[in-house]
């Protein structure tokens, strides 16, 4: 990764990058079968990147019939665990002795600054892809205690053809914290990357093939929500839907599951996470620069970015100074270039959707005390917004009610930590929570009252591959990471003998 510290050497490594541009089905590169393609415009300086196949329902059915063909063949789901094992470590190592080349294409594709493709993304996915590939042979059924009569026997058991569709904010991790516990589990996957961001998908499945993962057990449908992804909702032969994205699209997979055959359909939808400041934190430099520089992080197109600053009035006015200073430090610029710390948005759409945001929360009476406008001059032929923050936000404002997926930070004051409390659990979302105090029962407290699927204390977004992640209320439903994950991509069977007979 040392290699990407000049930025026009990295452009010259860009130059020199392969992209790939056709869908994954049954072990090949292939066309859209109607021969379709969209431009994937890259939001640096939005231009057309290249041409990529755009499958729709005919290819949905293709690729399905070889997932479900190589299931019941069983050249993966009956492999010998430790064997998939094997199969899957090769797959860890291929990733990693490419993880240069697919930040770059991270990065290209959807604007996040190249610092943070390969000093974050890369690695947190090649350490997904590692560890599910340990718990191939780690996994155990239970016996049930039943007595001396019966053998109750619990099995976990594949469960068939596992459908992904996953955003463009973290492209690459999104999608292997669900395809990694798949094909781990012995099921064969489908995944629909999102059309603003479909290259390390792409890449990722020839990789596995690569590794020695049969064909039609990891498919890659490139292609748009309307067509590939509701296709793959309504298919009566998928088991599984698994989601990361937007709240609105995770009900639409709940009703196309109704309209078919009730596949299982597990959500990770957005977040409008609280981060809690109370007087007695004891160290304001740290939780002002991490409450900046996490809410910033990724430009803002985060599920869990702490988007609502909620202080206690007694620190109010000196922690939000120390926020604007270093929210003021965050160099924006090209996402190629190695020093840049926020890079572009992921396409005009969501820029000005932001934007429009910005708008609406001045109208509403919220006060900008840093940016609020688009970046101009030379970063004016790409989508890009500089860190901005309103004060004086209330908890019914639309800023603070709906997900921004924007860098846009609201603070919000607090009079005491009971409302706070109050403030953060007073949202239709659930994914997370971040608490500052140095009172440690205090902070036991809060933990239990707080209706998040994690909670973090006296730090932002802590954790690895071994907890879960996942959210309460309209955060979605089901956990990613972790042992639980494989909820998601398996059967439990129960097994009753009687020994008597
Ligand atoms: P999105 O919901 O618009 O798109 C997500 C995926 O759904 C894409 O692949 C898209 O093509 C597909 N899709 C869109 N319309 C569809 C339709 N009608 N039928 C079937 N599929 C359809 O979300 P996005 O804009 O790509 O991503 C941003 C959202 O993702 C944010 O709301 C964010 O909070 C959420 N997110 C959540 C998590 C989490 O773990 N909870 C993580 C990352 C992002």
């Amino acid at each position: 990764m040392n290699t990407l510290v000049d930025f026009a050497a990295v452009q010259q490594r860009v130059a020199a990058l392969k992209l790939p541009g056709q869908a994954f089905i049954n072990g090949r590169f292939v066309d859209a079968l109607s021969g379709e393609t969209f431009a994937n415009v890259s939001p640096r300086k939005g231009q057309v990147l290249n041409y990529v196949a755009s499958c729709q329902a005919e290819d949905v059915e293709v690729a399905v019939k070889a997932a479900r063909q190589a299931f019941d063949s069983g050249v993966w789901s009956r492999l010998a665990p430790k064997e998939r094992k094997k199969v899957m470590l090769r797959f860890a190592a291929l990733f990693e002795q490419n993880m240069t080349e697919l930040a770059l294409l991270e990065t290209l594709d959807m604007g996040k600054p190249v610092a943070e493709s390969a000093g974050f993304d890369v690695h947190a996915v090649l350490e997904c892809l590692q560890w599910y590939a340990e718990c191939c042979d780690k996994v155990y059924g239970e016996i049930a205690p039943s007595g001396p009569g019966a053998l109750g026997m619990i099995t976990r058991e594949a469960i068939g053809v596992v459908a992904a569709v996953t955003p463009w904010n973290f492209p690459m991790l999104m999608a292997m914290w669900k395809v990694a516990p798949a094909l781990a589990m012995g099921n064969s996957v489908i995944l629909k990357p999102a059309e603003q961001s479909p290259l390390t998908a792409l890449r990722i499945a020839e990789l596995a093939a690569q590794a020695g993962i049969p064909a039609g057990v990891f498919n890659v449908l490139p292609g748009f929500g309307p067509t590939a992804g509701r296709a793959l909702g309504l298919h009566m032969d998928v088991d599984t839907l698994v989601f990361t994205g937007s709240g609105e699209v995770g009900k639409l997979f709940l009703q196309y599951s109704g309209q078919s055959n009730m596949k299982r359909v597990w959500l990770e939808c957005g977040g409008k996470t609280p981060n809690i400041i109370l007087n007695d934190c004891h160290d304001l430099g740290k939780a002002a620069n991490t409450a900046a520089r996490s809410m910033f992080f990724n430009q803002g197109e985060v599920c869990v970015a702490p988007s609502r600053l909620i202080v206690e009035a007694g620190i109010r006015d000196e922690f939000v100074a120390e926020v604007l200073k270093v929210a003021r430090t965050i160099a924006v610029g090209d996402p190629l270039d190695p020093a840049t710390q926020l890079g572009a948005m992921v396409d005009r759409a969501q820029m000005d959707r932001v934007l429009g945001y910005i708008k609406q929360g001045s109208e509403e009476g919220a006060r900008i005390i840093l940016g609020g406008e688009r970046a101009s001059g030379p970063l004016a032929d790409g989508f890009y917004i500089p860190p901005t923050i309103f004060d004086n936000v209330t908890n019914d404002m639309t800023i603070a009610r709906e997900e921004i997926f924007g860098p846009v930070l609201s603070v919000i004051t607090a009079s005491d930590h009971l409302d706070a409390v109050r403030i953060a659990n007073d949202s239709p979302y659930g994914l997370a929570a971040s608490l500052w105090t140095s009172d440690l029962s205090q902070a036991h407290a809060i933990i239990r009252s707080l209706r998040a699927g994690s909670v973090w204390v006296n730090c932002f977004d802590g954790g690895d591959i071994t907890m879960p992640f996942g959210g309460y209320k309209q955060s979605g439903n089901g956990r990613d990471r972790s042992l639980h994950a494989f909820d998601k991509y398996s059967e439990l069977k129960s097994a009753w003998i009687d020994l008597q007979a």
